[in-house]
């Protein structure tokens, strides 16, 4: 399995703005220091040596959209406006005509993981399928999708989309064979409910649990939390807030921390903690940040297990 992230903010798109690109040549330059480059490859390697992530690149603005890449019809997880950009792929490709099927599990309808839909091509071609699972009723499913595509929202109405397109409520308390992957929903606490995903195929397992709070005094929710993520390869977490804004302002907002996914990932023994749905106010050295205090975390409570963790970007892949 391969995994690619085409959106990983939080509630809203975000762009990289002039006063940060300015922030991060300014700090390019402090750090080359007169040097000179005799070729372009020395050039790129002092950039991928030298400068820090949230100079040299940044997370991204695109809202949730995850792709699961194999040699199977095309999965994703969720609809934020990063599919536009995977719709744009499709597109380019040599034999985009072929009538293809699309697979997207739902974690829920909230506006920032179904915005990216209006803006999927393929989703106007007639042969194409797209299948959109969720643990929402199928009526709740169909109705918000609706709803975003109709007056006054949006000129193109869902009516005049050429694809066929289909909605199915998975249940959660039993696993479901989908386009060659086993499929195991959680119900998780968020305004509305939504849905985690463990995905399993050829020995490896992945979690997408986005939208969700957590709170650790609830005995049964955690329990139930570790038991879903137990041993997986990767598990892609809501981590919006950082632990200071969790447990002031933001308790009861529907999302958990950077500290609460270790401590759900150090117990699940998880090989991998990626975090996601990165809060818009927050920028690329913020996040920066944040990843380096969620390591030195792990390190002192995780009593010499393992844990790899990362902060998901915008066209980050990993491969399980
Ligand atoms: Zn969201
Ligand atoms: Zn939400």
């Amino acid at each position: 399995m391969q995994v690619r992230f085409w959106g990983t903010r939080g509630s809203l798109p975000t762009s990289t703005g002039g006063a940060s690109i300015r922030e991060k040549i300014r700090q390019a330059l402090r750090q080359a220091d007169g040097r000179r480059w005799e070729t372009d490859e020395q050039l790129e390697a002092f950039i991928d040596d030298a400068l820090a992530f949230p100079v040299r690149n940044g997370y991204g603005g695109d809202t949730s959209c995850v792709q699961i890449a194999s040699r199977r019809e095309p999965t994703l997880l969720d609809m934020g406006s990063g599919l536009r950009r995977f719709g744009q792929q499709v597109m380019e490709t040599p034999d985009q005509d072929r009538p293809t099927t699309f697979h997207f599990f739902m974690s829920h309808l909230h506006w920032d993981h179904i915005m990216g839909f209006p803006f999927f091509p393929p989703a106007y071609l007639p042969g194409n399928t797209i299948h959109i699972y969720g643990g929402h009723p199928e009526n709740v499913l169909r109705e918000a999708f609706l709803r975003q595509q109709s007056t006054p929202c949006f000129p193109v109405h869902w009516d005049q989309l050429g694809a066929s397109i289909r909605f199915t409520r998975l249940e959660t308390d039993r696993w479901h064979r989908i386009n060659g992957f086993a499929v195991k929903l959680l119900r998780q606490a968020h305004h509305g409910g939504s849905f985690g995903y463990r995905i399993e195929k050829d020995g490896k397992a992945l979690v997408y649990s986005t939208d969700s709070e957590h709170k650790q005094q609830d005995d049964t929710e955690t329990e139930a939390t570790v038991s879903f993520y137990r041993e997986a390869d990767l598990v892609i977490f809501d981590a919006m807030y950082s632990l200071a804004d969790m447990i002031t302002v933001k308790e009861d907002w529907g999302h958990s921390s950077n500290i609460v996914g270790a401590d759900l990932c150090l117990r699940a023994n998880v090989k991998h903690y990626c975090m996601f749905h990165h809060e818009p106010a927050y920028d690329d050295a913020t996040l920066y940040e944040i990843l380096q205090e969620t390591r030195r975390y792990a390190e002192i409570v995780g009593e010499g297990k393992s844990l790899e963790i990362s902060t998901a970007y915008d066209d980050m892949v990993l491969r399980l």
